[in-house]
């Protein structure tokens, strides 16, 4: 494993539905270009939804001089559509991967068939050795539906058994939930690099709605405080900003190896917490 590699500061971006929505984000990417992150990450749509879109933003910004990150998962794609996905990635120089076992698209059902993460990581290390340098998943509130705290760590560390070089958190607001779960995950044998996702706090109505459906907790003293800001959305993002830039602070000063940022696809927010954590003077 390349350690330097894997300690990262890093921006996620998702496909957006609309021409117009592509347009934003070609321009929010350049203006985050600027800032050098590592990588850019760009999401994979439930169950492989967003398939085409998720390769065409890939390629497009790797192709402008971007390090990209696609993630991927099985959804409902065959082995062959996802190893044909995979070369097509390696041809475009991309050498690193998010791998996940991917959302459950709504409507569903429960009767679709999942395949978890780690067997990803397997395949991807079956077929392209060590080509790609992967990134997996975890949880510091632990994943929602699992079994047990001790269940998801064991399950995390057979992604790392699988061949995972590093991984990325969801995002918390309560940084001794990832102190104590790096702990844990040390003790149990897990050693790659666990950096800490960052979720900008700008709009708490989205914010909770999607804290509730990924199980990343909102401590009440928070929700509270940005329940207060009302209509005030300017004195909410202010708030936040400052809550978020304090947790980054902390995580790393607490040896957090490297952030990813959760963009929102938006330059705003990621530009002033780069900005307020002077990372652009990292190197
Ligand atoms: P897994 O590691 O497979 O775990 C899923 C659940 O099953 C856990 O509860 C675990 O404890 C349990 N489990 C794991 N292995 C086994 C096993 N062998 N037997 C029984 N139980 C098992 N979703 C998307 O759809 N697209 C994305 O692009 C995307 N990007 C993400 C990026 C990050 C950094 C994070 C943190 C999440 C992302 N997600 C994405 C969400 C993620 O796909 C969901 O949280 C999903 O429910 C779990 O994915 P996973 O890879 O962690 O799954």
């Amino acid at each position: 494993m390349d350690t330097a590699q894997s300690c990262h500061y890093s921006i996620e971006f998702f496909p957006p539905r609309t021409e117009a929505g592509e347009a934003k984000l070609d321009a929010t990417h350049k203006e985050l270009a600027a800032l050098d992150p590592d990588f850019f990450s760009v999401t994979y749509g439930a169950g492989g939804s967003t398939k085409k879109g998720t390769r065409k933003l890939v390629l497009k910004y790797q192709k402008a001089g971007s390090q990209v990150a696609p993630h991927l998962s099985f959804g409902g794609t065959s082995d062959k559509e996802v190893l044909k996905l995979l070369q097509k990635y390696m041809d475009a120089g991309v050498n690193r991967i998010v791998a996940l076992r991917g959302d459950v698209p709504s409507g569903s059902g429960s009767s679709t068939t999942h395949r978890y993460a780690n067997e990803l990581v397997e395949f991807i290390r079956r077929e392209t050795g060590d080509h790609f340098h992967i990134d997996v998943a975890c949880y510091p509130e632990i994943h929602p539906v699992a079994k047990s705290y001790e269940s998801d760590v064991q399950y995390f560390k057979q992604k790392v058994a699988a061949g995972a070089d590093s991984a990325i958190t969801q995002y918390f607001y309560n940084a001794d939930a990832y102190f104590r779960f790096v702990d844990y995950c040390a003790s149990a044998g897990i050693t790659i690099p666990i950096v800490p996702g960052i979720m900008p706090i700008t709009n708490f109505e989205n914010l909770a709605r999607f804290s509730g459906n990924c199980g990343a907790e909102i401590p009440q003293w928070l929700s509270r405080r940005l329940v207060d800001f009302g209509d005030d959305s300017e004195g909410l993002k202010t708030f936040g900003l400052e809550i978020v830039t304090e947790l980054c602070e902390k995580l790393l000063q607490g040896g957090a190896p490297g952030l990813h940022f959760y963009s929102m696809n938006s330059a705003n927010n990621v530009t002033q917490l780069w900005n307020n954590l002077g990372l652009s003077d990292r190197r």
